[in-house]
């Protein structure tokens, strides 16, 4: 059993990877009378190639997080710093978010009017001036999420699944520094779900793209590389998976059992020595 179970803290992993994107006592105060601390105090770093997951029941503050990781919000205090660049100091957003940032966010939903591939070209328009190379660029990305077939299709005639890997291959096009997901399997049944995740992975491995993703979703999380937990606005545990073992105990760790134990809920005399030893794994990972 020990064996399996080496839940490593999260900062020990890829550190020779340069820091991609870092928050420091990242704060977010909600209302004029500062009602609401939706952020307090945050602090983490993301190294290149790493696939993060932020978990934490509603209203723990992912989304805030999130938006203030794609600066499309601004922090009460506490600073973004992408790319060694603090978001404070950044003159134009507008071009850090279309050069430095994918997302794949409900909001950001695919026009309507425009096919899969010219999708994919939207964000290119600012980055590539020759129409030639923006199709084949948007060419390359639908192929990479298996759209080829595709490419021609307007959102309205895709399946949710496909719609979400449209929206994937227009985060990739500018190939960010980071991507940014919001419930990337929101809307998706379980097949899709998992046909998305390997996407994402593939991408993450592949591509070494850093990706940075809400979920709800514990057995979306536990395929990733690493998972912070959100409480009220404060990182409640950050760490890295490295076996199978670690993703059960994370999904076990979410249970209304598994929550209870880690509270310290009394155990029944004969689970004792068992329930001790499974508080302390979970509240290692
Ligand atoms: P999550 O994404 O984990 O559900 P959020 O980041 O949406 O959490 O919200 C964190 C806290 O901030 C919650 O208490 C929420 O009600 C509050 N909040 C979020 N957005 C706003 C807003 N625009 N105005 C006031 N309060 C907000």
């Amino acid at each position: 059993m020990n064996e399996q179970s080496q839940a490593t803290p999260a900062a020990a992993c890829s550190e020779d990877k340069p820091i991609v994107v870092e928050t420091r006592d990242l704060t977010r105060v909600y209302g004029d009378g500062g009602q609401v601390r939706a952020l307090d105090g945050v602090n983490f770093s993301v190294r290149a190639g790493e696939f993060v997951a932020i978990v934490g029941p509603s209203g723990s503050g992912k989304s805030t997080l999130l938006n203030l990781l794609g600066a499309l919000d601004r922090p009460t205090s506490g600073e973004v710093i992408i790319n060694g660049q603090a978001l404070s100091k950044v003159r134009n957003l507008d071009r850090l978010r279309s050069h430095a940032v994918g997302f794949v966010f409900q909001m950001h939903n695919l026009i309507p009017t425009l096919t899969a591939a010219e999708n994919v070209e939207v964000p290119l328009q600012e980055t590539m001036w020759n129409p030639l190379a923006r199709r084949r660029r948007a060419a390359e990305l639908l192929d990479v999420v298996g759209l080829t077939s595709r490419r021609n299709y307007l959102p309205g005639q895709m399946s949710g699944g496909e719609r979400q890997r449209v929206a994937i291959a227009r985060a990739l096009a500018n190939r960010p520094a980071l991507v940014l997901a919001d419930e990337p399997t929101g809307n998706l049944d379980t097949q899709n779900t998992a046909d998305i995740m390997r996407l994402l992975q593939e991408i993450n491995t592949r591509q070494g793209a850093t990706i940075i993703a809400v979920t709800h979703n514990h057995e979306v999380a536990s395929a990733t590389g690493r998972i912070i937990t959100l409480r009220d606005g404060r990182i409640q545990s950050d760490v890295a998976v490295t076996s199978a073992f670690d993703r059960d105990l994370i999904d076990f760790k979410e249970s209304p059992l598994g929550r209870a134990i880690v509270e310290g809920a009394p155990l029944p005399p004969e689970y004792q020595r068992l329930g001790e030893a499974l508080r302390e794994a979970l509240r290692r990972v």
